[in-house]
């Protein structure tokens, strides 16, 4: 039986590729010492993959940026403001803009790969379009493998998928509609990967998993058909995963191509449908190893998937296969040697997957292998692990009162006593919670953890911060205050240290977007909180000014989402868990004095399930999470949320629903799309549509800033408006800090004014 990789993390064991790109980027090595670090991790990946036993081993899944873009350039898809670069220029300046003296370039769009953390950079597709084969690395890097002794299987992202990732831009068509012109590249680029000697070419198609139309349907049969005629020899596998393709299955198994890989992680019952539905002669590759996951897998429960298939198609028609891409788990388990050994033993990473892989066909062949056994204790240990469940953590969100998920007043009522209580002028200013974490903050957490100054050394340098920033703030003008966030290293990472039920992994690092790597915490267990997490820094805080000082915490959700989250309860009691945890917080806020908490939910949207049918129930969870979270507070006291995103359309009565007394949100990149949403929906509570842009260091004038506000005031009436930035500030230098919050703080003086 075959066994199949879809893609291995490319950023190397040891975050080799970041640290390469982002020399490379400030001149501090060469191109071609860049290419060479790149080269080593490709090779280092296929030489790992054939030790452990790998059939068909993966190329073209490596990315100095992201795979998108790689195909971007590779069907010559360059807007027109790139064009005078040259070529690692160009790519680099696509994913993350350029500037030289006479020249500014903006980035492209860069956006979430379906429901994960990982960021591709969107295509941008312009009127008049085409597209041709403008370089050959995905030719070139299976050669390489070749040259090293590896046949490779190269991997290509399917045509519908790229153009549906694409978004169209100055002009009004169906990206879909482009597919007559980008399919020759295809069939030239299949053509000379077969040419090259490739047997197989794995092409992915995860929207063939989503809610598709009929065009859409239709498209994939053409598509698929001209590619056969086209290359009746060439084995193609089809690539679903994230969702299950029940809703296509007919249009999906009805496509000619060798194989159909499905995720039976994500979506088990798919399998009996596809089994009663499968013709005589596709193979099928079931993906029985969790992809996006760090869990150990469970074998028995593994093998029955594969013998339930082998029963009906035969060995020759099934493939074993982790679920998607390896590259939303870490690299090497190995590699961690703090984490508690008896959890160690229930986890794997990316290389254990590839072991697990061979294991499983292992054990299919000789079913009486000791593996399996062996397999079988790590699984049972966890599972009755008395480490893991807290039966009085349980009874309480099974037992939830209707008067823990309502606040004691209506908004109207809250805004009335808040505003007695808190003496806000109009249009508040105030910013989303972080200042910068310079190198002097993250050397103090290093010397920290290397012992090179105590905890009360470290505390005191922190506190000493935090004065600073609040007298920084009142001289500033601003309204209502925030202690600045220097204690935390990420505002997931800080709470799950804090709370009992997680884990953390030393190098367990994850590609977000080109070097930008994450280390999500383990959630392990039942969630409790022990003690107070934020109280002791937040009423410091609130004790050296007499403004309002916002506590500042992380919302249920977004943990959830950014961590790596136990698989043996569903998601959704996990995510409970958390908001009590937080609830207790809020209440000990409120308590210590706080009159203002945010409950920031950045990665609420990122969470919503890729399927419409689905989104209803995840809703459901989500906002009563939050209420859970937040309710338990007195009608005086002011309820915050942040969200990092700026889609509203459609889902402004579900952030409605969550009854916060003021919602941020990020919208200066897209006020138009603020001004849609709002006429599909008038928002009810106070909001604060950020007026400028975090992300990138230039400081807007009053005028911008005036500006967007009498365009956001177009839609919020005016005692609704607060004045913020559009995200938390940490990324950013303190120069550029100063003078945008200076500019802000007029633009609203200016506004009051005239109001
Ligand atoms: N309070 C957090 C901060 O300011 C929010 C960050 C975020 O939304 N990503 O950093
Ligand atoms: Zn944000």
């Amino acid at each position: 039986m075959l066994k199949n990789n879809l893609g291995f993390p490319r950023i190397g064991n040891q975050r080799q590729l970041k640290r390469a790109c982002e020399k490379y980027w400030s001149g501090k090595i060469s191109e071609s010492e860049l290419l060479e670090t790149g080269k080593t991790i490709r090779l280092t990946n296929w030489q790992l993959q054939k030790e452990h036993g790998i059939d068909l081993i993966p190329s073209n899944d490596f990315s100095f940026y992201d795979q998108v873009l790689d195909h971007s350039l590779m069907f010559g898809t360059i807007p027109e403001r790139f064009k005078d670069l040259n070529k690692t220029d160009l790519y680099f300046a696509m994913a993350r803009g350029y500037q030289s003296e006479n020249q500014n370039i903006k980035a492209c769009e860069m956006t979430k790969w379906f429901d994960t953390n990982y960021h591709y950079i969107v295509p941008e597709f312009q009127a008049f379009q085409t597209f041709h084969l403008n370089d050959t690395k995905v030719i070139d890097e299976f050669i390489e493998a070749q040259n090293a002794g590896i046949l490779t299987k190269p991997v290509l992202i399917g045509p519908i998928t790229y153009l549906l990732l694409g978004k169209v831009k100055n002009a009004d068509f169906n990206a879909l509609s482009l597919i007559d012109r980008l399919l020759p590249v295809y069939l030239e680029l299949l053509n000379k990967l077969h040419k090259a000697g490739a047997e197989y070419v794995q092409i992915d198609e995860p929207f063939l998993g989503l809610d598709l139309n009929f065009f859409q349907k239709e498209t994939y049969r053409t598509v698929y058909h001209k590619i056969k005629n086209e290359l009746p020899d060439l084995k193609i596998i089809l690539s679903t995963y994230f969702e299950g393709i029940e809703d296509n299955a007919l249009a999906a198994l009805n496509l000619p191509v060798d194989t159909l890989h499905i995720d039976l992680k994500r979506a088990p019952d798919q399998l009996d449908n596809i089994l009663s539905k499968i013709g005589p002669h596709l193979k099928l590759s079931l993906g029985i190893i969790d992809g996006r996951n760090i869990w150990k897998t469970d074998y028995q429960n593994a093998i029955q998937f594969v013998q339930k298939a082998v029963n009906q198609l035969g060995e020759e028609r099934v493939m074993i296969a982790p679920s998607c891409s390896l590259i939303h788990v870490p690299v090497d388990l190995e590699n961690e040697t703090t984490i508690d050994p008896e959890i160690k033993d229930w986890l794997a990473f990316a290389t254990q997957k590839l072991i697990e892989l061979n294991e499983i066909a292992t054990i299919l062949a000789e079913p009486n292998s000791p593996l399996l056994a062996r397999n079988t204790v790590s699984i049972t240990k966890r599972s009755t692990s008395t480490r893991i469940h807290k039966p009085e953590v349980k009874k309480r969100s099974l037992e939830i009162s209707d008067k823990e998920l309502k606040r004691n007043a209506i908004f109207a009522e809250r805004k009335n006593l808040q505003k007695s209580h808190l003496k806000l002028p109009d249009f508040p200013t105030t910013t989303i919670g972080s200042f910068p974490q310079t190198k002097e903050i993250r050397t103090l957490r290093a010397n920290l953890k290397k012992g090179i100054i105590t905890a009360e050394n470290y505390e005191a340098e922190i506190k000493r911060h935090t004065a600073e920033v609040i007298k920084w703030q009142e001289e500033l003008g601003l309204d209502v205050l925030v202690h600045g966030e220097f204690e935390r290293n990420d505002m997931v990472e800080y709470f799950g240290e804090l709370l009992e039920g997680f884990v953390f992994s030393a190098n367990g690092w994850v590609q977000s977007y080109g070097s930008r790597c994450v280390k999500p915490p383990i959630i392990f267990g039942d969630i409790e909180r022990l003690k107070a997490m934020t109280v002791a820094w937040s009423s410091y805080a609130q004790s050296l000014s007499a403004k309002p000082m916002k506590g500042m915490l992380t919302g249920p959700q977004t943990i959830l989402q950014w961590s790596f989250v136990r698989d043996d309860q569903p998601r959704h009691e996990t995510l409970i868990q958390l908001a009590f945890a937080v609830r207790d917080e809020v209440a000990d806020l409120e308590k210590a004095g706080l009159k203002i908490i945010q409950i920031d939910e950045a990665a609420l949207r990122e969470g919503l399930p890729l399927k419409k049918a689905d989104q209803d129930a995840y809703w459901n969870h989500a906002i009563k999470a939050f209420k859970i979270a937040s309710a338990v507070a007195q009608p005086e006291t002011q309820i915050h949320t942040h969200m990092c995103y700026s889609q509203f359309k459609g889902i402004m009565d579900k952030l409605a629903d969550m009854d916060a007394d003021v919602i941020t949100i990020e919208t200066c990149r897209s006020q138009m799309e603020l001004l849609e949403s709002f006429q599909d929906f008038q928002y009810p509570n106070e909001i604060g549509p950020g007026v400028y842009d975090i992300h990138s260091p230039t400081i807007p004038s009053v005028l911008e800033i005036e500006q967007s506000l009498e365009k956001a005031l177009k839609v919020i009436p005016e005692g609704n408006l607060w004045v913020n930035p559009d995200c938390g500030l940490k990324t950013r230098a303190w120069p550029e800090t100063e003078a945008s919050l200076k500019n802000m703080v007029q633009a609203a003086q200016n506004l009051r004014l005239r109001n």
